[in-house]
């Protein structure tokens, strides 16, 4: 039920896709362990920081915490870190993997005082499993029926206080009684390339590999905003360096690693570029449901929704409309695309509803 973060075996289909149970082992040797070393997300860290003292001055367990944000982002990274900061033991599990009401129940009677438990993809739970954990979190009590029709009873356990962490890479899908549950609510954002320089330059160090400084900001600007992408990056491009037989990762390497790899300048790749070609010529720029534009470049809903969309949306290269998913201008542009009359004209009248 629980992770073995330590698995490996789950293959690395596609650098940036990145759900969990595709740890690999290294990924845990690379996440900071202290809340100084991780970088960025500084009002998330300044909340925390506070919420955390606080508790520990009351001699109490730190309130639920509800972390959202597109997956790499560092949302298991904080938890761990909490756990540490708290001094409790860190249990981790997934929604998916929590079928029943007995396997929460399981878990939540074997946590001790100011554990820390961690349930991924929190917008997953099914309904009888969150029906439980509702006086888990409130009154760190478990409920549970016994026996059928009139002659059923409930029974009540009392739970040793613990921290939940939810992360999810959807808030909009968390019922309102579960979130109103959790006491912080943190969302974290995209890094900027200078943080991602920064995360690119302590993991080679922890990796043991020499980077210049320019190799070092280009795998960061390619990273899509997304800590574990630019981890990856690094790694693939140090297997590049070491074939060439160079004992420092040098632009040149970088470079030429990104481009077998067929990441271009962005950090897009090919599913990227075929759902941004998909939006040109298979719809002529009109908008299109996610699930159609899904079929279309036969990848899941749910992972261009998570993990492509999200940096297609900052770039400013899509829109989500009422209509459906929308290319914009700079999609067009950075596929070298002359914009047809009949597409200007779709543009146009979306510059109209995005004023209105
Ligand atoms: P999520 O749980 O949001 O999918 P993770 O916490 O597993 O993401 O982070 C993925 C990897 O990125 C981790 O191995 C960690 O090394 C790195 N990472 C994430 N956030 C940070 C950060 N703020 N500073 C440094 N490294 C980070």
């Amino acid at each position: 039920m629980f992770y073995d973060e330590d698995e490996e075996g789950f293959g690395e289909d596609r650098l940036v896709k990145s759900t969990k149970g595709e740890y690999d082992g290294e990924e845990n040797v690379l996440r900071p362990k202290a809340l100084t070393d991780y970088v960025g997300q500084s009002k998330v860290k300044e909340n925390l920081k506070v919420y955390m003292s606080a508790a520990k001055t009351r001699g109490d367990v730190l309130e639920h915490v509800l972390l959202y944000g597109a997956p790499g982002l560092g949302k298991t990274t904080l938890a761990h870190i909490i756990a540490g900061e708290m001094g409790g033991q860190l249990k981790l599990t997934s929604a998916p993997a929590i079928e029943r009401g007995g396997d929460l129940a399981a878990i939540l009677t074997n946590l001790n005082e100011g554990d820390v438990l961690f349930i991924d993809e929190i917008h997953r739970l099914n309904h009888s499993v969150e029906e439980i954990l509702y006086s888990a979190m409130e009154d760190y009590a478990l409920d549970i029926i016994v026996g059928k029709g009139p002659s059923a009873r409930n029974i009540r356990f009392a739970l040793k206080k613990f921290t939940l962490i939810g992360a999810t890479t959807r808030a909009g899908m968390i019922a309102n009684p579960l979130r109103d549950r959790f006491g912080i609510i943190c969302r974290l954002e995209m890094y900027s390339p200078a943080e991602l320089k920064e995360i690119v330059l302590r993991s080679a160090k922890v990796l043991g590999a020499e980077i210049d400084d320019v190799a070092a900001a280009e795998i960061s600007k390619r990273s899509r905003g997304t800590p574990r992408i630019a981890n990856r990056l690094l790694k693939r491009v140090r297997d590049f360096a070491t074939i060439n037989g160079n004992a420092t990762i040098t632009l040149d390497d970088a470079n030429y690693a990104l481009k077998q790899m067929e990441i271009d300048g962005l950090g897009l790749d090919d599913v990227d570029r075929s759902l941004l070609r998909a939006m040109i010529e298979k719809f002529d720029g009109r908008p299109v449901g996610l699930e159609t534009l899904a079929a279309t470049i036969n990848e899941d809903a749910g992972t261009i929704e998570d993990v492509y969309e999200p940096y297609l949306l900052q770039l400013g290269f899509i829109s989500r409309t009422p209509r459906g998913r929308m290319i914009l201008r700079g999609g067009y542009n950075h596929l070298g695309y002359k914009i047809s009359e009949k597409q200007k004209q779709q543009l146009s009248l979306f510059d109209k509803d995005d004023n209105d």
